[in-house]
């Protein structure tokens, strides 16, 4: 165990931002060969797939640990603290990466009896690119999964709970730009150009259209606006172009879309009724994660093994996890840790992974690789 708190460690002291995971795909790979793994490959650039076969037929089972940090500057002064100014493992990731190794570790101990075993160190989750790059990978496309599971740390929990919820677990959401091009003109004469500072206003006010702000709806939405600007500091002229962002989320991906329909059709009215020009890009999108029955059955069979508190969540978490790609793709679920009551929140610039539930972490997916391998052989 005290390895793997190293290994945590020190990949808190040196986080790579989503997508530049460069280094730690290097660091990892030279924990995890040693292990002789069936097959080590490079997955989406700076991923890696390491994979441990049985001699007989059984399920595929995937287990994922996302592996990137955030732009987030460290406050905290203890001796693993990060050492890049303006990144930091504010997420947990390095301890979700360290629990992974530490599955590697028994699988090497203890190939599984049947079926083959995917450890999948994925990168660029905070951006919700990651996943995607992972299965648009060759190397990962030659595989299916009959299952797959991922957990997150949760601060607000008591340490070592697992928290969970069948169907869906963490809500869906995706980001939007909605840029509106005028006409510029003198300030003096602001009737010469388009200046689209009134339908910038009236896009804001959208939000209250499509929010349907109780979590406890299934038709819960948020339209959150998280951008926006106008002209330029040019005090001669009147503005001639604006841009409103906003991130939008729900509990699942139909309802989601139905927002992001309507939304994008009321600003097209709004735009076209003052005669500007629009343009609208997409991008950051996280499917919800839609924790299917019976993975999630094997996750609760697994807490129980091990006598760990259990927690049944009552509606899904508001936040998002670029997870729910896979979970939706294959079947899966996904789980909460606790990770202490008083530990800061996620993304805090003083939180940090506590290394006590790392052992948590590891005994909860060998034991849910053990269950479905179980499940299927009977
Ligand atoms: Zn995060
Ligand atoms: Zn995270």
């Amino acid at each position: 165990m005290q390895s793997l708190i190293s290994i945590r460690q020190h990949l808190h002291q040196f986080p790579e931002l989503s997508g530049q995971e460069y280094q730690t795909q290097q660091f990892l790979k030279k924990q995890l060969a040693p292990r002789d793994p069936d097959y080590l490959q490079e997955v989406a650039t700076t991923g890696l797939l390491v994979e441990f076969w049985s001699k007989r037929a059984g399920p595929n089972i995937l287990l994922r640990a996302d592996i990137d940090a955030l732009p987030i500057a460290e406050i905290n002064s203890f001796a693993h603290r990060s050492r890049k100014e303006n990144e930091s493992h504010k997420c947990g990731h390095d301890g979700h990466t360290a629990i992974l190794v530490g599955v590697a570790r028994q699988l090497a101990q203890h190939p599984p009896q049947t079926g083959k075993v995917f450890l999948l160190f994925q990168p660029a989750e905070e951006i919700g690119q990651g996943a995607q790059a992972v299965l648009n990978d060759p190397e990962f496309k030659k595989w299916s999964f009959d299952q797959c599971f991922a957990l997150h740390n949760l601060p607000g929990y008591p340490m070592h709970q697992i928290i969970c919820k069948p169907h869906q677990f963490s809500a869906g959401a995706v980001s939007v730009a909605f840029r509106l091009f005028g006409k510029t003109a003198h300030a003096a004469q602001p009737e010469k150009g388009l200046n689209p500072s009134q339908a910038l206003s009236a896009i804001l006010q959208l939000r209250e259209r499509f929010t349907q702000p109780k979590t406890d709806a299934q038709d819960f939405a948020l339209v959150t606006p998280v951008y926006a600007t106008l002209g330029e500091k040019s005090y001669g002229a009147s503005a001639g172009y604006a841009e409103a962002h906003f991130t939008l989320r729900a509990w699942n991906q139909e309802h989601l879309e139905q927002v992001c329909k309507a939304l994008s059709h009321a600003v097209k009215s709004q735009a076209t009724a003052e005669g500007l020009w629009l343009e609208e890009e997409w991008f950051e999108v996280f499917h919800a994660n839609y924790n299917h029955p019976r993975a999630y059955d094997l996750v609760k069979q697994s807490a129980a093994r091990h006598n760990l508190s259990w927690q049944e969540m009552e509606r899904p978490f508001r936040w998002t996890e670029d997870f729910g790609l896979l979970s939706s793709t294959f079947t899966g679920a996904m789980f909460g840790l606790g990770a202490g009551e008083q530990t800061p929140a996620l993304h805090n610039p003083d939180y940090d992974f506590p290394d006590e539930i790392i052992e948590t972490g590891v005994k909860m997916f060998v034991e849910i690789l053990s269950q479905a391998q179980y499940n299927q052989a009977t």
